[in-house]
């Protein structure tokens, strides 16, 4: 043995994860992620091409005419929240408190959907809300898995 202070430590590079970090979405077809700063995203929805009904997630046949010409079309950023319920048991790889929602959309369709706030005070039926995407949780690789959710637009309007 000698007088040594034990092996020397390495340092480690750090991980360079960090840097190759990727946001990906959870789903592919469902929305549209902004390509450049100031874009705003938006939902992909379906639309027949026999009667005109809308829909989302978008449908490869239609619920109405049961037609099969449908097509993907960019649908609405904001709408007005139909109702919403607080999740308190989350399922694995969330966490809770969080709420959850339909929200409806000009175009007709009423949209399932994670909300970002989820303090009764701050969610009211009726409000109107705009689509934003945010991370639904990582991935094995550190990656962000991306979702859409609803936040509420405080427009300082009083009832
Ligand atoms: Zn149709």
């Amino acid at each position: 043995m000698q007088g040594k202070e034990g092996p020397e430590i390495r340092t480690h590079q750090t991980d360079q994860k960090e840097l190759g970090k990727k946001r990906i979405p959870l789903r592919e077809g469902l929305f549209v992620m902004p390509s450049r700063p100031g874009e705003k995203p938006c939902l992909l929805g379906s639309r027949c091409k026999g009667c005109g009904k809308m829909a989302f997630p978008p449908r490869s046949v239609c619920s109405d005419c049961y037609g099969e010409e449908l097509e993907r079309v960019p649908l609405s950023a904001k709408g007005q929240l139909y109702t919403y319920t607080i999740i308190g048991y989350p399922p694995p790889g969330l966490t809770a408190p969080y709420a959850i929602g339909y929200v409806d959309l000009p175009e007709g369709v009423r949209v399932f959907s994670i909300l970002t706030e989820w303090d009764q005070r701050g969610l009211k039926v009726g409000m109107e809300v705009e689509l934003v995407l945010d991370k639904f949780r990582d991935d094995k690789e550190g990656n962000e898995i991306l979702t859409y959710k609803f936040r509420p637009l405080q427009e300082g309007r009083e009832s």
